[in-house]
């Protein structure tokens, strides 16, 4: 059986996460380097590894993390607003492959992203 990644050891308790929401389908904890005075990962507890292998069994599972997300939010009261983020593969930089969006918020953002 293949190694586990970080995140799925999250998503099993194998190692600690500050987790700020969970249900069934998803986690979201704080991230251990944050670019922002909030920054959450929200991952699903389906094993997908990037955008690129989101399969048609797996659309509404995303579509649940959107959901979610917003109800963090809500949670949290980002009214001034909040940017969500997904890197795919090497050149946008992902280092955990494991589907994951980071919700950032709690100051202004730059745009275009670095
Ligand atoms: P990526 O670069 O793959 O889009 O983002 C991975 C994110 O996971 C990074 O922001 C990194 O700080 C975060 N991260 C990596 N390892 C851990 C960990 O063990 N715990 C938590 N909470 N976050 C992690």
């Amino acid at each position: 059986m293949a190694e586990k990644n970080i995140f799925e050891k999250i998503i099993d308790r194998e190692i600690p996460a500050k987790i700020v929401y969970e249900d069934d389908l998803c986690l979201a904890f704080e991230d251990i380097d944050p670019k922002a005075p909030v920054h959450l990962i929200v991952i699903p507890k389906l094993a997908i590894a990037s955008v690129d292998d989101v399969s048609a069994e797996a659309e509404g599972v995303v579509g649940h993390l959107f959901a979610a997300m917003g109800k963090i939010a809500a949670k949290l009261g980002l009214s001034d607003g909040y940017r969500v983020v997904t890197n795919c593969g090497r050149d946008a930089g992902q280092e955990v492959m494991h589907l994951h969006f980071h919700l950032l918020a709690g100051r202004k953002f730059g745009w275009p992203p670095g």
